[in-house]
């Protein structure tokens, strides 16, 4: 998951140069960023990005990004060998899409602006005040890999999908549902601040795609009880969010356990697959539900924490 191991099988990741081409103001909560650059050439598998997960480097504070060799065996080295005032912040984000255009490659991202004084951060702040020509590190699948690096959703044969998680993880939901196969079915639950904030998404004709507006209050309040009441649990009257009390982020998929977890083989090929993603103490506490009292084999979810209330992501 962390760009060290993403170092370690170096011919799938790339770190590229990439400047600002454009900014557009989509909604009140989300910037769409389009990064361009002559090196994004050997970035990203057209068609088959899903979920896959890249890294940005935004400038330090001197807004002078170091300098890195891109064509080092071992970027993610000389990228640590930068005294650590002069690296920059790194975060991780979603590819919204990938396209060749007649100038080459364009990588769009979403950035969430969370801007409330305490509340933000160094990635949600660059793309708040980001302008064409900004330059920034793009991390990410060398063009031509085929080990799926950074992908995790993994449908398998399953017959339906659920798909759900907050505004961090509404690009890649986005996403999945524009690279899945035309018959996909299943259902997507997308949590975000503003009624605004429900950006068009080209989902199969079989996805009922489902916006959940909470206004002020809390992540999760919606989407926890929306998904349990689609999977048949609606009797809770109440939801307490996990409190968590490390900084890890939840990251349980079928093929990796964070929490160090026995993975086992699915016996049969699952019914419906899950996929569920955001803040972490959401993402923990529908697992919780889902796998303990529901009963839902951890072989047909990935539960993945995007971010975590309170604490700064680092790299
Ligand atoms: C695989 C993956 C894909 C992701 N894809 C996207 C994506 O496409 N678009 C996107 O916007 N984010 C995405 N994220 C989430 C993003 O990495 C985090 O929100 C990250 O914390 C943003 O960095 P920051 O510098 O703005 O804030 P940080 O410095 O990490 O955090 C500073 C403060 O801001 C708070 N904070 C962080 N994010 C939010 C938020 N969304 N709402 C409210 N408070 C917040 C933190 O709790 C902390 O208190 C993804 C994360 C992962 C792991």
């Amino acid at each position: 998951m962390s760009v060290k191991s993403a170092a370690r099988s170096k011919p799938s990741y790339v770190l590229r140069t990439a400047a600002v081409r454009a900014v557009e103001r989509v909604s009140p909560s989300f910037a769409r960023v389009t990064f361009a650059g002559p090196s994004l050439d050997e970035f990203g598998n057209f068609g088959d990005v899903f979920d896959a997960r890249i890294k940005i480097v935004f400038p330090p504070v001197s807004g002078v990004l170091p300098h890195i060799d891109e064509e080092s065996d071992d970027w993610w080295a000389a990228y640590l060998a930068v005294p650590e005032e002069e690296r920059g912040s790194m975060r991780t984000y979603s590819i919204r899409e990938l396209r060749e255009t007649d100038t080459g490659t364009e990588v769009v991202v979403d950035f969430v602006l969370h801007l409330e004084p305490g509340l933000t951060g160094p990635a949600s702040l660059w793309a708040s005040a980001a302008s064409v020509g900004d330059e920034v590190f793009l991390v990410g699948p060398r063009r031509g890999s085929t080990d799926r690096a950074g992908i995790e959703y993994a449908p398998g044969d399953a017959a339906t999908v659920l798909l759900a998680g907050d505004e961090t993880a509404a690009p890649a939901i986005a996403r999945i549902l524009e690279d899945a196969p035309r018959d996909l079915r299943g259902i997507a639950f997308i949590e975000v601040p503003e009624a605004a904030d429900e950006l068009a998404i080209d989902a199969p004709g079989g996805v009922d795609v489902r916006w959940l507006v909470r206004g002020a209050q809390d992540h999760g309040t919606l989407l926890i009880p929306e998904v349990l009441k689609h999977l048949g649990d609606d009797q809770r009257e109440q939801i307490v969010v996990e409190d968590l009390a490390d900084e890890q982020l939840v990251w349980e998929t079928p093929v990796y356990s964070g929490l160090g977890e026995e993975l086992e083989q699915a016996a049969a090929p699952a019914h419906r697959y899950h996929w569920i993603a955001g803040e972490s103490g959401v993402v923990t506490t529908l697992r919780r539900h889902l796998v303990r009292d529901l009963g839902i084999d951890r072989t047909q979810v990935a539960f993945m924490g995007y971010w975590r209330r309170g604490v700064a992501m680092r790299g």
